[in-house]
């Protein structure tokens, strides 16, 4: 898999607070071992309670990152940020943009506001109950002040997040019931110039949880959308790229080739629609 787009651009390493089997310098072997060019190491900056009040620890990450790019030259390796609802958390998301100067930065919602409750995705099933079509509603709702927020970020991270963590007992997710949301979403990350990330969901049932689905990226590029980058979003090195097969063939058909002008990135193929079929 040397191909030119062989970038992983969504990693957690030990630097990130959920990730305690994290290793960057495994991760960045695994990644060799893999065909990779890129990587990059966008570790939380949450601040929501289930982060429990950890915070990044800036200097430490960037030391580590230094210490891998000495120790693996041959692979491109870019410091990063996820950023959790910087649009909640104005103050705190950009005083660790100022302190990380990130090479890569995701915008990521993983709670949103149901009815006046904040719900985490990952507790979906448990206390507040909330039916999917409100959190879904409300969650394409809240990306729009993610994006239009004031803190600045390159990524749409996972967008159909919430269906990673969708309840047994629920319905099925079927993102053509909020296509009208979806677009919209679209439309104004591509006016805010961002790339949507294909989040491969660390390889677990990639058809399943893709994030998001296949018809998204297509209904990516007729919104003008122009980049997709891949993220495996492993938390530790045996994840890196996983899904990785299934998520390149996805992207290549909806309409999206390896960008020869940015390293790493997927551009919209211009001319001939998406393939169909
Ligand atoms: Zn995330
Ligand atoms: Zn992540």
């Amino acid at each position: 898999m040397s191909h030119p787009a062989a970038a992983d651009l969504h990693l957690h390493s030990e630097w990130s607070w959920d990730a305690p089997q994290g290793g960057m310098e495994e991760s960045c072997r695994q990644a060799r071992a893999a065909g990779l060019r890129v990587v990059a190491f966008t570790e939380h900056a949450d601040y929501t309670a289930i982060a429990g009040g950890a915070r990044l620890d800036v200097p430490g990450y960037l030391d580590a990152v230094a210490r891998c790019r000495r120790q693996f030259p041959d692979l491109t390796i870019w410091s990063g940020v996820e950023l959790g609802e910087p649009h909640r958390f104005r103050a705190e998301a950009a005083a660790v943009l100022d302190a990380g100067g990130f090479d890569w930065v995701l915008g990521s919602l993983h709670c949103v506001e149901v009815q006046g409750k904040l719900v985490e995705s990952s507790e979906l099933g448990r206390d507040p109950v909330v039916a999917p079509g409100d959190l879904m509603r409300a969650y394409f709702g809240e990306l729009l002040a993610l994006i239009r927020g004031p803190v600045r970020f390159q990524v749409l991270a996972h967008l159909e997040y919430p269906k990673r963590y969708w309840p047994a007992g629920w319905a099925p997710y079927d993102p053509g019931d909020y296509q009208e949301e979806i677009r919209g979403v679209l439309a104004a990350a591509a006016a805010a110039g961002l790339v949507l990330e294909l989040n491969t969901s660390r390889g677990q049932d990639p058809e399943r949880r893709m994030c998001p689905a296949p018809v998204v990226l297509r209904w990516w590029r007729e919104a003008g959308g122009r980049a997709v980058s891949l993220g495996s979003d492993a938390h530790q090195p045996a994840w890196v790229a996983g899904g990785f097969a299934l998520a390149q063939d996805v992207v290549a058909a909806a309409g999206f080739a390896a960008d020869q002008a940015r390293l790493g990135l997927w551009a919209s193929v211009s001319g001939s629609g998406p393939h169909t079929g």
